[in-house]
C-alpha cells in the first residue's frame, strides 16, 4: 500500500485525506497547529490516522507521497528534509487531479480570483451546467473529485498551490493580472512570484485555452518569451482584438473563432473598470460552454457579487460606508480607490507584504480627504501620505476607526476600508475584518 503523508488539516488537507482513503492509500495527517474540530471530526469518523500540535518525523519521512497544505512555506525544515530524501512534495491541486477526467477551469491572477471565480459559476448554473466551485475557496477541489458529481470543476487556484503541481492542466486557464503580492514567500523576487502564476498554463495542449489580461504589461512581456501551446482569448479594455475581448462604445464584445457576443457594460451588475475585466473574462468561458447568449446577459445583469469585495454596507447621514477588507494588496486598492466618485475617508494598514504605494499617489491626492491607519505599525503609510492628506490618524481598533471615519466624513463622501495589507496583526483574517468594520458600521 503506498503511504500518503498530508502536512496540514485544513481544507485542502482533509479533502486530500478523503479522496486519498478512498483511493486505497494508506494516509496519514499532521498538523503542527490544532486542527479544527469540524475537520478532527471528518478524520475521526472516516478513520484516518492523524495527529495536531506535533510533526512526527518517523511518521512522515517514510512517505511513498506528500501532500504540503498551502500554508507551509518550501522553506520549512521539514519539507526540506523530505526534498532531500526525495520524497515528492505535492500540492492538494496535484493530487486531486491524478483522479479526475472532469475538465477544469482554473482561474488564478494577484486580484480578482474569488469574483470571476464566483461570477463563473454563477453564469455556468444559469446555464444549467452542473459545475463545481472551490479550490481555494469554499470546497477542496480533492473532496469534490472524491464526491465525483460534477461535469465541470470551476477552480479558484493561488500561487502556492500552482507551485506544488506537476501534470495538472485546466481545460480552461484564466490569468486575470500580475502585481507583486506574497514577495515574502517568494524570496522577495517578482519574477519568482510571476513564473509561479504562469504555471497554470504550463501543462495546457493546442486543444486548452488561456484566458488573460492583454492590457497588462507583466503578462505580455511574459508571453512575448514563453510561447504557450494553449489557444489563447485575451481580453482588453485599449485594443480591438481579433479573438477575445474587447471594449466597443462602452459594449463587452467577445470574438471566438468566427461567433461574436456583446453586451452594453452598463447592464453588468459589478461595476468599476477592473470588474469590466473580471465580466469579459467570465463572459469568454460561458461563450467556450456555449451558454445562450441571452443567460449571459441575465446573469451578469443579476450577479449579486462576493462579500468584502467593494461591498456597499450602509448609507448614513448621506455618507456612503463600503468594505473592501479582501483588498490585501496595493492593486486591490488602487481599483477601489479609482472606482470612488466622491470624496473619500480611506481607512488602510495591517501588515505589509513589501508594498510600494507610488502608484497610489495620484488617485489619493484626487479622492481622498482623510487618512485613517488601522495597523499596529502605520509608519510606512505616514511616511508615503503623511505629506499629500490634510488629514492622517492612527487607530487602534476597528470601532476607533470607524468612529472616526464617521467624524471626519461628510455629506456625499464616502468611507473606504481599503486596507493594502494582510489582517493578521488586529484580525483574525480579511473576513473578520471585514464584518468587524460592518458591525461598527452598523453601530454608529
Ligand atoms: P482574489 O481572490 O484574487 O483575492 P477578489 O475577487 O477576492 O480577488 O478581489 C480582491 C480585491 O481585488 C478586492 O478588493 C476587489 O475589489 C479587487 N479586484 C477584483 N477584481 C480585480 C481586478 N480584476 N483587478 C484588480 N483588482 C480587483
Amino acid at each position: 500500500m503506498e503511504r500518503l503523508v498530508i502536512l496540514g488539516g485544513g481544507e485542502s488537507g482533509v479533502g486530500t485525506a478523503i479522496l486519498g482513503k478512498e483511493k486505497g492509500y494508506e494516509v496519514f495527517l499532521s498538523d503542527k497547529g490544532r486542527i479544527k474540530d469540524k475537520y478532527r471530526d471528518v478524520l475521526t469518523k472516516l478513520e484516518i490516522n492523524w495527529e495536531d500540535e506535533k510533526h512526527s518525523e518517523e511518521k512522515i519521512l517514510n512517505a511513498n507521497v506528500v501532500m504540503k497544505s498551502p500554508g507551509i512555506p518550501d522553506t520549512a525544515a521539514l519539507v526540506v528534509k523530505l526534498r532531500k530524501n526525495d520524497i515528492p512534495v505535492i500540492s492538494e491541486i496535484e493530487f486531486a487531479s491524478w483522479f479526475s477526467e472532469t475538465p477544469v477551469i482554473g482561474i488564478t491572477g494577484s486580484n480578482g480570483k474569488t469574483t470571476v471565480t464566483n461570477l463563473i459559476q454563477h453564469l455556468l448554473k444559469s446555464g444549467e451546467v452542473n459545475s463545481g466551485m472551490g479550490g481555494n475557496i469554499g470546497n477542496s477541489y480533492a473532496k469534490m473529485v472524491a464526491e465525483d458529481e460534477n461535469d465541470w470543476f470551476v477552480l479558484e487556484l493561488s500561487s502556492f498551490q500552482l507551485d506544488g503541481i506537476q501534470d495538472f492542466k485546466p481545460h480552461i486557464a484564466i490569468l486575470t493580472n500580475i502585481t507583486p503580492d506574497h514577495l515574502d514567500r517568494y524570496d522577495y523576487k517578482f519574477e519568482n512570484y510571476k513564473e509561479s502564476k504562469f504555471r497554470i498554463t504550463k501543462n495546457q495542449t493546442a486543444e486548452d485555452y488561456f484566458i488573460y489580461d492583454a492590457d497588462d504589461r507583466v503578462i505580455t512581456e511574459w508571453l512575448e518569451k514563453n510561447p504557450v501551446k494553449a489557444q489563447k482569448l485575451p481580453f482588453s479594455m485599449e485594443q480591438k482584438l481579433e479573438n477575445g475581448a474587447y471594449l466597443e462604445d462602452k459594449n463587452i464584445v467577445i470574438k471566438i473563432n468566427n461567433t461574436e457576443f456583446t453586451m452594453s457594460t452598463s447592464d453588468i451588475s459589478l461595476q468599476g473598470k477592473h470588474n469590466t475585466k473580471n465580466a469579459m473574462a467570465a463572459a469568454t468561458v460561458s461563450q467556450l460552454l456555449r451558454i445562450r447568449k441571452q443567460t449571459i446577459r441575465e446573469s451578469m445583469a443579476n450577479f449579486q457579487g462576493v462579500e468584502h469585495r467593494l461591498e456597499k454596507v450602509l448609507k448614513i447621514n448621506n455618507v456612503m460606508y463600503i468594505n473592501d477588507s479582501k483588498a490585501t494588496n496595493v492593486n486591490a486598492t488602487y481599483y477601489a480607490l479609482e472606482s470612488m466618485e466622491s470624496e473619500t475617508v480611506w481607512i488602510l494598514g495591517g501588515v505589509d507584504k513589501g508594498n510600494v504605494y507610488d502608484d497610489l499617489l495620484p488617485l489619493v491626492n484626487e479622492k481622498v480627504k482623510a487618512i485613517i491607519c488601522l495597523g499596529v505599525d502605520n509608519d510606512k503609510i505616514k511616511r508615503a501620505f503623511g505629506n499629500i492628506v490634510e488629514n492622517l490618524v492612527e487607530t487602534g481598533s476597528m470601532d476607533e476607526a470607524v468612529k472616526m471615519a464617521y467624524r471626519l466624513a461628510d455629506k456625499g463622501d464616502n468611507v473606504l476600508l481599503s486596507p493594502a495589507c494582510a489582517s493578521f496583526d488586529l484580525f483574525e483574517n480579511y473576513e473578520d475584518r471585514g464584518r468587524q468594520f460592518k458591525n461598527a458600521v452598523r453601530n454608529l
